[in-house]
């Protein structure tokens, strides 16, 4: 049965679009249609930032109301979601194609933990300091920052979204989001959470669009600061507005990260596969912050081959509702094509295939590829350059430890990567020297109370932790 929705959730309400414009939305483990959502066009935008705006506005409205109070509502939409967290996690996993087994987890129930986790900070967290200042009393204010646009990618819909809307809301600030078209169905069931929890009508609008109406957003002069993740090409022109409007923003982005075998590593994937998986391979590749460049050292480099050729080819593909699935397809027949050409460069460019390269269900329905290694990679070659967002893995040889370190940091991104050793003392030694916002030792684990982001063209400013929360506040200083 197609999911149809004919209203957008615009000021706490279920609205009639200002066009006819649909988004049609595939299963793609499929290709069949699943659903559709009307598409929000200018004149939409507008409303729902003049709600958002309203909503912050008002003077006795959410941005005044004290985080105590403020905590409670967001533990109501956390518990709504919670209730939805099943239906959620199959509404992602058929648009975007990551394992249910992981959409569970991150996409059902990460985000009702986020919420949970903000509404504790926002508890804990004073609002108000007082200072002994050099001239006499000094008190810092830290205010919501206002209307915050919102843009989400379609890798992990909901989660990216809650790193947002979660800070967003303790911080007191309301908001307009604009998920991928991609991943619009999802969307559709948060802003039923929302209608049903004590978030006041208003302080939180969903405009399912495109590019265009993204960056008519970004644009939009009752916005005062923008949070996105996605691409670096995007994230760039979404900073050059900002930059020109002064407007705040936050940008997650795109990466290449290493994962830096060391030659003491522990190399049974018995007891390290599920956590170099995760590292390397995690929703099919399609994530941002994966090692997809294995950097083993020359005298064990066949040793570490054999072992990530043996995970990726051990791995089960297949329906990403299945839940005995590990990998699943990929979002769209034009992303599959898009990583079926960089594996098609990477052939071109004298890397060696050791595993996959294929499509594992032929041409049957689906937008499969198979998981897929490349040895003997130069890191200066494309595949190790350019984010495949696929399960292609590069297998790039080393000399030594300061040989390792400098082909990491070889790289235009900064974003996640790993190090595997049996010293952790050499692992953390290696860790600080590698130019990335967040790195795991022996696995690669994004905490919630930890801020996560990314050096150089991996993004500008964090999410979550405590820093996540300040990037929603703005500072007012008063002398006394
Ligand atoms: P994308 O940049 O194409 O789109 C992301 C979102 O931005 C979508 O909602 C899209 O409609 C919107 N958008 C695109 N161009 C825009 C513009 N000019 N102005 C305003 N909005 C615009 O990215 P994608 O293909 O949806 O997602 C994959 C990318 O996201 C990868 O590069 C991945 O690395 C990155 N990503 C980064 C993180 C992180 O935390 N750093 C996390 C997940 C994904």
């Amino acid at each position: 049965m197609l999911i149809t929705y004919d209203r957008l959730s615009i000021g706490g309400e279920w609205v009639a679009p200002s066009t006819e414009a649909r988004i049609k939305v595939t299963n793609a483990s499929t290709g069949a249609q699943i659903g559709s959502v009307p598409e929000a066009s200018e004149p939409d935008i507008d409303a729902a930032v003049s709600a958002a705006r309203m909503a912050f506005d008002n003077n006795s409205g959410w941005s005044t109301w004290a985080p105590t109070q403020r905590a409670l509502a967001l533990r109501s939409l956390a518990d709504q979601l919670e209730q939805r967290a099943e239906n959620m996690a199959h509404r992602v996993s058929s648009q975007n194609g990551m394992p249910i087994s992981i959409s569970r987890h991150l996409e059902g129930m990460h985000p009702v933990s986020v919420l949970r986790y903000y509404a504790d900070l926002a508890e804990r967290m004073p609002v108000e300091e007082d200072r002994d200042g050099i001239n006499g009393p000094v008190v810092v204010r830290r205010q919501p920052v206002g209307v915050v646009a919102a843009i989400a990618p379609w890798n992990f819909p909901q989660t990216l979204a809650a790193f947002k809307y979660a800070p967003a809301l303790a911080a007191g600030c309301t908001l307009v989001i604009k998920p991928s078209p991609e991943t619009v169905l999802d969307s559709a069931l948060f802003a039923e959470a929302v209608h049903a929890s004590d978030i006041p009508a208003g302080v939180v609008n969903v405009v399912p669009g495109g590019r265009e109406a993204g960056a008519y957003l970004v644009g939009h002069r009752d916005v005062d600061k923008v949070a996105f993740t996605g691409s670096t090409a995007a994230g760039r022109s979404i900073g050059e507005v900002c930059g020109r409007l002064l407007r705040p923003v936050t940008l997650e982005l795109g990466g290449k990260s290493a994962a830096i075998v060391l030659d003491d590593a522990d190399l049974n994937l018995e007891r390290i596969g599920q956590e170099l998986f995760a590292a390397t391979l995690f929703n099919n590749g399609q994530t941002c912050f994966l090692g997809t460049r294995i950097l083993a050292p020359r005298s064990r480099y066949a040793e570490v081959v054999d072992a990530i050729a043996t995970l990726a080819s051990s791995l089960r593909v297949g329906d990403a509702l299945d839940p005995e699935t590990q990998i699943g397809p990929m979002v769209s027949r034009s992303h599959r094509d898009r990583v079926e050409r960089y594996i098609a460069k990477g052939k071109e460019e004298g890397a060696r295939l050791v595993v996959g390269g294929g499509r594992p269900r032929g041409d049957g329905p689906g937008w499969f590829v198979e998981p897929t290694v490349f040895a003997d990679v130069d890191n200066r070659s494309t595949i190790a350059q350019e984010e495949i967002f696929g399960p292609v893995l590069s297998i790039v040889s080393y000399t030594d430890d300061d040989d390792a370190i400098w082909i990491a940091n070889d790289s235009d991104y900064g974003l996640g990567g790993s190090v595997w050793t049996n010293d952790p003392k050499r692992g953390r030694a290696v860790a600080n020297r590698v130019q990335t916002g967040t790195i795991g030792i022996n696995h690669y684990r994004p905490d919630l109370a930890a801020p996560f982001g990314g050096f150089k063209n991996s993004g500008v400013g964090r999410e979550l932790g405590p820093e996540g929360l300040a990037a929603y506040q703005q500072l007012q200083t008063i002398f006394c």
